[in-house]
């Protein structure tokens, strides 16, 4: 068994890296690819552990990038897969970049929840998140301190699209992200397709246009598809040519405590070792 999507504390996730690489000897993994949201931290502290107990660890990342634009606005989640070569150097000052405006959106949304009447600092919020500090993180501080009574509700009253507090971020779009991954040696996989929320048929556009820019995965497993999903986009991966790839999308326990290292949602997740060998064979 083999896991190719998981986050750390160093991204949205709650374990450390140590904490998750434990997790993922006890679970027996065989390989096990950390994709924490634009940072490489996470697999980085992670490496010489793994390296030292013999787990196969794959270099990963997952990025966001823009499907189209406002009124409709949807995002897609680009995985990438670095499983011959380091990711270039102009990808590594791409992700700087980044993480800087980032940085300045987390300052701007602080700044707009104040104007909405939220006792809050940036500060209080990036005691959540290490290297990378995204709205999850507001969301877990705005439950704390009772704006919120979920994640979800939080989402929704503060930090959604919708919410008047809500703080636009600009992405790179797919086909734009998809050929930066390339460039920088990766391989790019669109990551868990339940979530673009499209019919099948222009989701069947959306990747069609997506492969022609270089893509080169299809996310089949994930703790979001049933069976009978990851059957059909079995399929579909073979009909477009891309590469079939799965993983839990494990966050830790106090994210998203119904989903397991390797195994997904109730074990709905099950992927099998020959997914990394294609990855490798590219
Ligand atoms: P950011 O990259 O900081 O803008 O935060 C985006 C992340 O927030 C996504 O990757 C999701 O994990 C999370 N997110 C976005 N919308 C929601 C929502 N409605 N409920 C819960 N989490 C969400
Ligand atoms: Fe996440
Ligand atoms: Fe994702
Ligand atoms: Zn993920």
């Amino acid at each position: 068994m083999i896991d190719l999507h998981s986050h750390t504390n160093e991204s949205d996730g709650s374990l450390t890296p140590k904490e998750l690489i434990d997790l993922a000897l006890r679970t027996g993994l065989e390989a096990l690819a950390i994709t924490d949201h634009d940072t490489f931290s996470g697999y980085e502290k992670a490496l010489p552990l793994a390296q030292a107990a013999g787990l196969d660890l794959v270099h990963g990342i997952e990025l966001n990038s823009r499907v189209n634009s406002a009124p409709a606005a949807r995002y897609a989640h680009i995985l990438a897969y670095f499983v011959s070569r380091a990711p270039g150097a102009a990808f590594v000052s791409w992700l700087t970049e980044t993480r800087r405006e980032r940085a300045e959106r987390n300052e701007k949304l602080a700044a707009s929840l104040r104007a909405n009447g939220v006792e809050i600092t940036l500060a209080d919020v990036e005691k959540r998140g290490r290297s990378l500090t995204g709205r999850p993180h507001f969301a877990r501080v705005l439950v704390e301190k009772g704006y919120a009574k979920s994640l979800e509700d939080a989402f929704q009253r503060y930090l959604g699209e919708e919410a008047p507090s809500y703080v636009h971020r600009d992405s790179l779009t797919t086909a734009e992200t998809v050929a930066l991954v390339r460039a920088g040696g990766g391989i790019p996989v669109v990551a868990h397709p339940i979530r673009l929320g499209m019919d099948r048929a222009a989701e069947r556009v959306f990747l069609e246009e997506a492969k022609a820019a270089g893509l080169l995965g299809l996310e089949v497993y994930h703790s979001e598809h049933s069976p009978a999903l990851q059957q059909y986009y079995l399929g579909l991966a073979g009909e477009l040519d891309l590469l079939p790839t799965g993983g839990s999308d494990y966050h830790g326990p106090s994210v998203k405590p119904d989903i397991e290292l390797g195994t997904g949602r109730s074990g709905n997740v099950s992927v099998p070792l020959a997914f990394l060998t294609g990855l490798r064979a590219l």
